[in-house]
């Protein structure tokens, strides 16, 4: 399915692609509604009404993943909480051996992610991934998040990557167009980016269920 004689280097997504997206998912939309509502003493639909709006306003700006800027909007130690609820992230399956396959066949491999750099060290610290992933780039380094064809422009002078010869898996559709638009050669979208919910996948870009499909 993938020409691997042809790709000289491999970016990952992190979360929902690497990682179980029910970790954020359950993070975002549960637990820090309810440690809101506690806190402004209000119901929790009231408070995942808020903060539903509130993380709408951000969406596909670097704020919306920058744990410090929830800290000191919402007046919640986010970092403390990720930190306390870390145990909970999950690998999707197959992902070990598939980084050990691309390793084998010596792929530069990079951690391509809107995450928050304390995110990634505190996720990855629960993983056993971090020997694999060499370089590790996040849209906060660049100053724009990966849905911009600016984020790419810079990602290449920075990653010195021929895209003709990339590899690029991603489970957000937007970020994957961009990618393409920027002329990354071989897109792939993760599918089923969260374990617990379905999800439709686009036609635009092939669907990938699980990384070890991807070893010969
Ligand atoms: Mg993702």
């Amino acid at each position: 399915m993938i020409p691997w004689e042809k790709i000289d280097t491999v970016l990952l997504d992190m979360d929902g692609t690497l990682l179980d997206r029910h970790f954020d998912d359950f993070f975002w939309e549960e637990l820090v509604p309810e440690k809101f509502s506690h806190l402004k003493g209000i119901s929790l639909s009231v408070a995942k009404k808020q903060l539903y709006a509130a993380f709408k306003g951000e969406e596909r700006t670097l704020n919306w993943t920058d744990i410090y800027y929830w800290s000191d909007r919402l007046g919640l130690d986010i970092v403390a909480l990720k930190m306390e609820m870390s145990g909970q992230v999950r690998v999707h399956p197959g992902v070990l051996s598939f980084l050990k396959f691309i390793r084998d066949l010596q792929k530069e491999v990079v951690l391509v992610t809107n995450a928050h750099p304390k995110t990634v060290q505190i996720k990855l610290g629960q993983t056993d991934l971090s020997p694999y992933l060499e370089t590790i780039l996040c849209s906060s380094d660049i100053g724009v998040p990966k849905e911009a064809l600016e984020f790419w422009k810079k990602a290449e002078e920075v990653l010195l990557f021929d895209k003709t010869k990339t590899l690029f898996i991603d489970d957000n559709e937007a970020v994957l167009h961009a990618a393409d638009a920027f002329g990354i050669k071989y897109l792939l979208q993760k599918s089923n980016a969260s374990s617990r919910r379905v999800q439709i996948s686009s036609t635009a870009f092939p669907p990938l269920a699980r990384f070890d499909s991807l070893i010969d």
